[in-house]
């Protein structure tokens, strides 16, 4: 466990712990939102550079985030290592680069993401490169929360693993406690 990364997670409110309903439905004592990082940008920083360490290693030329998560920890991993970055997005449901960005055919693409859970943005950044004739070498994310099930093909590197239980409503130990169960994202936080 990286002693840091979660210090950074729990004091910028990422990583909180409680009783949540997640949008599958189902109840988990914890949730993170990495988002919550970049609020604090002291920690967003930190947060790339370290990424950034474990990226450097791979030599990319671009540095690509998948829009949203993506685009503000490829950009400060982009900045540490002092290459271009840019961010691709969905187009009618297909991932593309847009706003003029654009690769250059044999150069070496990181893919870079807030967190991985299925790893399915990445894998459309990496057909998106082998279509313009790059060459993704490697995948990094903030969090891997696919428990080491995430496989691109590629080195993935990753700051932080985090499984969290998952309960169903209907045989949630926290709902047994009466514990009220909190919509992520909403304002009622006297109740985390
Ligand atoms: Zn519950």
């Amino acid at each position: 466990m990286n002693t840091d990364i979660m210090e950074i997670l729990e004091k910028s409110h990422a990583l909180l712990s409680g009783h949540f309903l997640l949008s599958s439905g189902k109840h988990s004592p914890n949730y993170v939102q990495c988002a919550k990082i970049f609020e604090y940008p002291k920690y967003g920083e930190k947060i790339g550079e370290e990424l950034a360490k474990l990226i450097e290693k791979y030599k990319p030329d671009v540095i690509i985030g998948p829009a949203m998560g993506g685009i503000i920890i490829s950009y400060v991993v982009g900045k540490t290592l002092g290459v271009r970055n840019m961010f691709s997005e969905r187009e009618n449901g297909i991932m593309k680069l847009r706003r003029g960005f654009s690769i250059n055919a044999g150069e070496k693409i990181a893919v870079v993401e807030d967190v991985v859970t299925t790893g399915g943005s990445s894998k459309e950044v990496i057909e998106l490169v082998k279509e313009l004739g790059g060459e993704v070498v490697c995948v990094g994310s903030i969090i891997d929360r696919s428990g080491g099930k995430a496989d691109f093909g590629v080195p993935f590197e990753y700051l932080i693993s985090l499984n969290f239980p998952i309960y169903e409503p209907d045989s949630c130990p926290l709902c047994e406690k009466n514990i009220p169960v909190v919509k992520p994202g909403s304002r009622n936080k006297n109740t985390l």
